[in-house]
């Protein structure tokens, strides 16, 4: 008797060991994911990062097991986190609609959508043909909400088919004018080429759009895409360059009438059609489709020479800059890590030139690389100073009340962007609701 007592108070000692040894250290585990994700969220909180641009993952908590495969697939990065045994949306901003996360949650708990838009000012109210509240003026790609290169495309093609089909066999008196090469615009132009229609694409910068600036190499296509005027682009993965050669061959087949460095300033009502201002003039066109994309127009500083080749709004590419004089002007992550980055290259000397005495608004990572980068000599930060003047080979810099001549072969703005939306209010685009698919 007292050996089987002996015996199952032995197997019970065991039991609890093992019951131990296993869940101290899951729980332990889940207790430092919880921490990370939570500590994450604070500070997508903190720089506003959390808050969704465009469609983004919707959590059903109620089907939700917290398995976390979702916080792993995303080819963005930290768009969800595990947050008390459930995932959450950490970066709604980051999200750019691959829907990977809806597709492999194994218990179909996450829906990619715009979800409630009625109070959104950023999203344009449309038709389902994409016509926007005037007529013959149509959004397609990104200003209308939805992001991803496959979409962009498909709705360029849908409004091209639309406006084919309103004309009714006929032509239209004056082009047709696209704004926005990217891949909203170009798809959109070519297949109204296609189509014998006369069509004139604006852009205020060079073709190719967003994706084409974006430093990353890879760009992720989870389903196929059929490119007006190249085919269908199937495989899952493009770089940058492979996108960039399959654009430049459509431009050289095709040859649209491309109008480059031309700014969209305003369209008017104007008889049966519209007047179409640009920085360059203006245009008239009874059909007009606005491709611009959700990225803005990088803010100037508005001081003289601006205007100089050596002054750019982007960094594409810090290793190509080396042994160089470098000015960044501005206080925001984009500012800090391009900064952080030409500075890690050979034999540069970087300048950071901030208008406010901190850096409030940037991700903890990149406030230690940059005390790094201070502590180990690869930037000087001008913290309270403003641009006066950019020369050739020098730019004049004013901080506390001394203006300070420092050499320079560079010069990177990154001032933040004019968002297309005040334009849109202009042009008198209703947002709010919208009836986008
Ligand atoms: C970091 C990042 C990663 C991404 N990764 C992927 C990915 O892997 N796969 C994917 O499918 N999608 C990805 N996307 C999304 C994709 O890039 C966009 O959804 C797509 O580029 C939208 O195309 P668009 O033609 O609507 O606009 P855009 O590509 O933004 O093009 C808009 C064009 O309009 C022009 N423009 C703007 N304002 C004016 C004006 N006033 N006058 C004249 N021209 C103007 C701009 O110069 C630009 O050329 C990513 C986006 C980002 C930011």
């Amino acid at each position: 008797m007292d050996i089987l007592n002996n015996e199952s108070v032995l197997s019970w000692i065991l039991g609890a060991l093992l019951i131990f040894i296993f869940t101290i250290p899951y729980l332990s585990r889940w207790k430092r994911k919880h921490n990370q994700a939570q500590e994450k969220l604070d500070e997508a909180m903190r720089i506003g990062s959390n808050k969704p641009l465009m469609q983004h993952p919707i959590i059903d908590l109620s089907k939700c097991i917290g398995c976390g495969i979702c916080t792993k697939v995303c080819p963005e990065g930290e768009v969800l986190g595990l947050v008390g045994g459930k995932a959450v949306l950490i970066n709604g901003s980051k999200c750019v609609g691959h829907e990977v996360c809806m597709e492999s949650c194994p218990v179909g708990g996450i829906e990619v959508s715009l979800g409630d838009i009625s109070s959104r000012e950023d999203i344009p109210q449309l038709s389902p043909e994409l016509e926007s509240n005037y007529e013959n003026i149509y959004i397609i790609g990104e200003l209308g909400g939805l992001a991803l290169i496959r979409n962009a495309v498909n709705q360029g093609t849908r409004v091209a088919k639309s406006i084919h089909s309103k004309l009714n066999g006929s032509q239209p008196s004056q082009p047709i004018v696209v704004v926005g090469a990217g891949p909203a615009g170009l798809a959109c132009t070519i297949s109204l080429m296609e189509m014998g229609l006369p069509v004139t694409l604006l852009d205020q910068s060079e073709p190719g759009g967003t994706i084409l600036q974006y430093p990353r190499r890879k760009l992720v296509m989870v389903q196929p895409i059929e490119m007006p005027g190249y085919g269908t682009m199937d495989k899952s993965e493009y770089s940058k360059e492979e996108l960039l050669e399959i654009w430049d061959g459509i431009f050289k087949n095709h040859q649209p009438d491309f109008r480059s460095g031309q700014q969209l300033q305003g369209i008017q009502k104007s008889g049966q059609g519209y007047k179409i201002t640009t920085s360059a003039g203006e245009l008239s066109s009874d059909y007009v489709v606005l491709a611009l994309g959700r990225r803005g127009t990088p803010r100037k500083l508005e001081v003289p020479g601006e205007d100089l080749s050596k002054v750019a709004y982007k960094l594409i590419d810090a290793e190509t800059y080396q042994n160089k004089h470098l000015l960044v002007v501005g206080g925001g992550d984009s500012a800090v890590e391009a900064a952080v980055g030409l500075g890690q290259q050979t034999g540069n000397t970087v300048t950071l030139s901030y208008r406010k005495k901190d850096f409030t608004r940037i991700k903890t990572r990149n406030e230690e690389q940059i005390t790094k980068a201070v502590k180990n000599g690869w930037i000087n930060i001008m913290y309270e100073s403003t641009i006066d003047s950019i020369h050739d080979d020098v730019v004049l810099i004013r901080q506390s009340g001394e203006t300070h001549e420092i050499k320079n072969d560079y010069v990177f703005i990154f001032a933040g962007g004019v968002a297309p939306f005040k334009l849109m209010n202009n042009i008198g685009i209703q947002f709010g609701t919208s009836t986008i698919s």
